[in-house]
């Protein structure tokens, strides 16, 4: 279905140490101000809380068993219903700031026989919570089995946990640019990634609404740790961000409104990847696509650049 023009924020740049001139004192106050706050450093204290308050103990990986990842399945259901079913229930349901900041005008679609149960949000949620949850609960098992038994590096000082935690931004760059790229290539598009462009009208379920095929790829950020020393938490961080950050990415609106302020709420940048697919393959923190030929900042420029390519690729 034909998109419902909505709200167009002014176009993208890239982090300003990319830009020429690069500007590193500039880039520190983005760092800070743009980029980990609010969003990021809330997924490191979500983190942190579901670590220490909600995760079972490591001595119970020692041997692992169906009843151990079935537990860490159930903590990510609540987890998500809260995080991700509060943001629905607030912009979708009460649509308490109406179409304000929203990119189309138009609601998640009901009665689309296209989605299970006819219905954008129950297929989301379905995909979300059943194979999303539970394959990131296998994961993190998997992780804490070798933790808990000394078989992989691990750190031991607070600092180092601390820096790797930050590095985790940039490695997960690296790490969906290259398996978003791959599921873009025929016939795993076809297979699997499909599915998640079902919808082109996000909202906040829609976010890791993924194949299990692609969840087995698009979650396997924790295993670059088998190699990379890490620690426990930061396999429970790299899930949680993983399950959680797509959500306020995919709501479908460009700013929070609370009260009298607003917040950065959608990411516009991957909002244009599922306009038009052949774009902004990675995230905005790593411009890829920026070096690769495929970034889309949003202006009119880069949608004839786009519709250029796409003319020399189907000559
Ligand atoms: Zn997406
Ligand atoms: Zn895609």
């Amino acid at each position: 279905m034909a998109r419902t023009k909505g709200y167009d924020p002014d176009p993208l740049d890239v982090p300003p140490i990319f830009q020429r001139p690069s500007k590193p004192v500039e880039m520190i106050r983005w760092l800070i101000t743009k980029y980990m706050w609010p969003q990021s450093s809330l997924w490191i204290v979500i983190a942190a809380i579901v670590f220490n308050f909600a995760t079972p103990d490591l001595s119970r990986f020692v041997s692992l068993g169906v009843d151990d990842v079935a537990l860490i399945w159930l903590r990510n259901i609540v987890l998500m219903l809260i995080v991700i079913g509060g943001q629905h229930w607030w912009l979708h349901i009460k649509r308490a700031q109406g179409t304000s900041y929203k990119y189309e005008q138009r609601w998640l679609a009901t009665n689309r026989p296209s989605f299970l149960f006819g219905d954008q949000t129950k297929d989301n949620m379905f995909f979300t919570l059943v194979s999303g949850g539970g394959i990131a609960a296998l994961y993190e098992s998997i992780m804490f089995r070798l933790y808990a038994s000394e078989s992989i590096p691990q750190l031991s000082s607070l600092w180092a946990i601390a820096a790797m935690t930050f590095a985790v931004f940039w490695i997960e760059s690296v790490h969906f640019y290259l398996n978003h790229r791959l599921l873009h290539v025929d016939p795993l598009y076809k297979w699997a990634h499909a599915l998640h462009h079902r919808n082109v009208n996000t909202g906040p379920w829609s976010g890791i609404s993924m194949h299990p095929f692609e969840h087995v790829f698009y979650l396997s950020l924790p295993f670059v740790f088998l190699v990379i020393p890490g620690s426990p938490f930061i396999a429970t961080f790299c899930l949680v961000y993983l399950m959680l950050s797509p959500s306020p990415s995919h709501s479908g609106f460009d700013r929070f409104v609370l009260g009298p302020t607003t917040v950065h709420g959608g990411d516009y940048f991957h909002n244009l990847h599922h306009r038009y697919f052949e774009v902004n393959y990675g995230m905005l923190l790593l411009p890829l696509d920026k070096w690769f030929g495929t970034f889309h900042d949003g202006s009119q420029e880069a949608h004839e650049q786009m519709k250029d390519r796409r003319r020399v690729s189907a000559g």
